[in-house]
């Protein structure tokens, strides 16, 4: 028993639905929507609010720390290594010229990795250090990473350990920038539909039949998945594996030294500053198996894991209070890149950002949307 006007404004057929509201699905819509005004499109949610990564993230603006590009050098090659940092950078220029600094609350307070006094690694970004810099010099048109082993006190770190810094990297507050780019997106006419999972795809000649959890069922021209780490739920042949990421925050620490955003231990552990307190993440290393989950949960082991390192080396002699854990689902596979791809003649997928959404996320969106028809 619909009525007229709710069969033309609300139950029109899209000519595009997305799936997943992440930042990846946001932007896809926003760019496709630009580009055909008078479109219908539409975003599929299955949470209340936007419910995967990039609300659950350590907002980390950030294109790579050494140990992390050299990694992925000796892994990839060179070549791959500097077309992905030069994306994250670009990423981040275009996130932030997008939506503005003070909208998703960006401190250009730096990004920094740390060493152990007699960790291999060291030794290994000490000897490659310069050639990484010559060799990002072009993307960057200067000077990226530099030594200061004195900023470990200025910090209060624990002292010994060895300090790289980039002026380039900083946090963000990664749930402003999401409620920001929400707005921005249904303000340009996309309508966003949350508490809607989507249960199942199947393509017929002249569009693709969306099933929706309840039983509701969408006939759209095109569609795009953007599920991320959830991708394998639709299309279990895709090479995307759950993987859990478990963080904490402390309660606030008078006279905290710590600012900005630091890697340690390879990029296994994260942390930053955030209102006067400590904001930490990680340790999946030490249950790759275990983390290996859709299941949104703490465990003891990874927990106790990050307290240690808070006591030990990133709040020494200083008291703290854990005040806040949560968990996100990141999407991994065999290659660091995201996967943006046609399954089908309606149906693209882009999915697999790993721990590099806030930076690559609005590149992906450009290239899904491009893909659907700009
Ligand atoms: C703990 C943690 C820390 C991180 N820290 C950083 C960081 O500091 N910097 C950085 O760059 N990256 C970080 N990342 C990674 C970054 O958050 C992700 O790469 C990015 O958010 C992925 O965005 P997305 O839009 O692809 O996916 P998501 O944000 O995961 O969005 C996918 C959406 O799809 C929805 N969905 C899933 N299945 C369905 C379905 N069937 N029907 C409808 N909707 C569905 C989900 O509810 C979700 O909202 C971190 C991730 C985690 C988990």
């Amino acid at each position: 028993m619909r009525s007229i006007w709710e069969t033309r404004h609300f139950h029109r057929p899209p000519d595009l639905v997305v799936v997943g509201a992440g930042i990846v699905g946001l932007f896809t819509a926003l760019f496709y929507k630009r580009a055909n005004p008078h479109h219908h499109v539409v975003i599929l949610e299955r949470g209340p609010f936007p419910s995967g990564a990039s609300v659950k993230n350590a907002g980390f603006a950030c294109f790579g720390s050494p140990s992390e590009l050299l990694a992925d050098e000796t892994k990839e090659g060179t070549d791959a290594m500097l077309t992905r940092v030069e994306n994250r950078w670009k990423g981040l220029l275009e996130l932030r010229a997008e939506l503005g600094d003070v909208a998703i609350g960006f401190e250009p307070t730096g990004g920094h990795e740390i060493y152990g006094a007699h960790d291999p690694l060291y030794t290994h970004v000490a000897e490659r250090f310069d050639a990484l810099n010559a060799a990002l010099r072009p993307i960057f048109g200067r000077s990226v990473f530099e030594w200061d082993d004195t900023a470990v006190a200025h910090f209060g770190l624990h002292p010994g350990h060895h300090l790289v810094k980039t002026d380039l990297e900083g946090p963000l507050d990664s749930g402003a920038l999401m409620s920001t780019l929400l707005r921005k997106v249904q303000a340009a006419g996309v309508l966003f539909r949350p508490n809607c999972s989507v249960v199942g795809l199947e393509d017929l000649p002249s569009g693709v039949q969306v099933k929706i959890n309840g039983g509701e069922v969408l006939r759209a021209a095109n569609v795009v998945l953007c599920t991320n780490g959830y991708a394998r739920q639709l299309f279990p042949e895709l090479p995307v594996e759950p993987a859990r990421g478990q963080v904490l925050k402390t309660a606030p620490i008078p006279g905290l030294k710590l600012r900005g955003t630091f890697h340690y231990d390879e990029g296994f552990f994260y942390f930053r500053d955030h209102d006067g307190g400590v904001l930490l993440g990680g340790g999946r290393n030490l249950d790759v198996a275990g983390e290996t989950t859709w299941e949104d949960a703490t465990t003891e082991p990874i927990q106790n894991a990050l307290e240690d390192l808070l006591r030990t080396v990133i709040l020494p002699g200083t008291s703290f209070q854990v005040v806040h854990r949560w968990s996100g689902i990141m999407g991994m596979g065999p290659s660091k890149s995201p996967i943006v791809e046609r399954r089908s003649e309606r149906v693209v997928v882009a999915v697999r950002l790993g721990g590099m959404g806030v930076a690559l996320g609005i590149r992906v969106a450009r290239q899904a949307a491009e893909l659907v028809g700009l």
